[in-house]
């Protein structure tokens, strides 16, 4: 095998997703010294890339998602950041050095500072672990985009979507697109996780039926997909026709690269534990984006990356001690996980956290307490929807005792 060669930068962004773009953006431009991102795929942009419906960047703009990568990936060149395409992190040879192969073979990076922002996937049908044949037609949203935006490929005739979560309307678009009949979606959860008026135009003008309280316990035929079978919750069973099936919005962090540097994960997001400076366990490298939660939208992702440019930056021109210890912050159920998830000493206190929750909770009332001390109440003024984010402010941070226990966030 061929020697890396070798080469040093002052910041390593692994990932040209909205998040490691918008980042490396921001230090190019604030004077960061050489600025290097790296992307396994052939174009810059992450997922927005096969995105191909308007719904990216600032409210009231909405950009395709190929017009918002473009935009991202001409910002983060012109402000003097380079980019790597067709180039993976395969793993750590030093705590901020990576091995990477590309086009111009192996190689040895090491960094001054290492911004991961490897985004999240869908988790498909093998990791739902639902039981039945193995067919072509069974697809991830992702794959359903690829498929017909990137490649132009047929997507079958009758599909099936399962989840009603706002990817899940996505998927609709795409098939509606391909066309492809979308005789179903099917949700366990009780009604539709997307913003209602999106979610009546598919049930009244798409003509698509949303079965609520119904999940698939069957994969049906071969060597294409024939049908799913459905277990309702009241105990009825069915079996809808169809030749495609696309599982939307079970999404999980990327964290493999994290993972193999030994950097602490949340137990909740799964992804890498941060605190508010977007500082993960391991000195020197912060993380951003859908690997932190998969997945919000490309607009958080991207501000994130902004954020953690300040504490790059900051790390770059005065490295102190870089925080080891802190208070973790973790949720209990229904809610399913929070982010940042690490509480530390020198990071900002004027923070939003995001947190996730499992069922429908009306007008829910968080509540913040470390060793039986409440810290902090926050009444949700709407609905907290699974899938959706629900923000929950940061004004209590700074009374939270580094040596204690862990910061518990409940409904209550
Ligand atoms: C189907 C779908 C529809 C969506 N629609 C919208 C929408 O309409 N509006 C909106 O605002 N948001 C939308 N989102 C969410 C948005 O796409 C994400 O929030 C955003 O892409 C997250 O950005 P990121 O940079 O964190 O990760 P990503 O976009 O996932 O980028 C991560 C990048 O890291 C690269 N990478 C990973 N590991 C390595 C490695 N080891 N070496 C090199 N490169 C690596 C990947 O190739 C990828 O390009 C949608 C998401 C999905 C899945």
């Amino acid at each position: 095998m061929n020697e890396p060669s070798a080469r040093s930068v002052d910041v390593l962004v692994v990932g040209a997703g909205p998040a490691g773009l918008a980042a490396a953006t921001r230090l190019a431009a604030r004077g960061a010294g050489r600025v290097l991102v790296l992307d396994r795929e052939q174009q810059p942009g992450g997922v927005p890339r096969h995105c191909e419906q308007r719904g990216f960047g600032p409210p009231g703009r909405w950009w395709t998602g190929p017009e918002y990568a473009a935009r991202a990936a001409e910002a983060a060149v012109g402000a003097g950041a380079e980019l790597s395409c067709g180039t993976t992190a395969l793993g750590w040879a030093g705590p901020t050095t990576l091995d990477t192969t590309g086009p111009q073979g192996p190689e040895r990076i090491t960094a001054r500072t290492v911004v991961l922002a490897t985004g999240a996937r869908e988790r498909p049908r093998s990791a739902r672990l639902v039981p039945g044949t193995r067919p072509a037609g069974v697809l991830t949203t992702g794959e359903l985009q690829q498929t017909v935006h990137l490649y132009g490929q047929q997507a079958g005739r009758r599909a099936v979507v399962v989840g009603a979560e706002p990817v899940a309307y996505v998927a609709l678009d795409a098939l509606r697109r391909a066309g492809t009949e979308t005789v179903a979606m099917v949700t366990g959860l009780p009604r539709s996780q997307a913003h209602a008026a999106r979610a009546q135009w598919a049930r009244l003008v798409g003509r698509v039926p949303l079965l609520t309280g119904a999940e698939v316990v069957e994969v049906l035929g071969r060597p294409r997909l024939t049908g799913l079978r459905l277990r309702r919750h009241d105990g009825r069973g069915a079996v809808l026709a169809c030749d495609t099936v696309v599982f939307t919005g079970d999404f999980t962090p990327d964290q493999v690269l994290a993972r193999q540097g030994g950097i602490a994960l949340d137990a909740g997001t799964r992804g890498p534990a941060v605190d508010a400076a977007f500082r993960t366990s391991h000195p020197g490298v912060f993380a951003v984006g859908s690997v932190l939660h998969a997945a919000e939208s490309a607009r958080v992702a991207a501000h994130e990356g902004a954020l953690a440019a300040r504490s790059v930056l900051c790390h770059l021109t005065g490295p102190g001690r870089w925080p080891t210890a802190g208070a973790t912050v973790r949720v209990e159920p229904p809610l399913r996980w929070i982010a940042p998830n690490r509480l530390t000493a020198g990071a900002p206190t004027a923070c939003t956290f995001l947190l996730r929750t499992d069922r429908f909770l009306a007008r829910p009332l968080l509540r913040v307490s470390q060793d039986g001390r409440t810290l902090h109440c926050e009444r949700l003024h709407r609905t907290a929807v699974p899938g959706r984010p629900v923000p929950l402010s940061g004004t209590w941070t700074a009374q939270v005792d580094q040596e204690g226990g862990a910061v518990r966030v409940e409904v209550d």
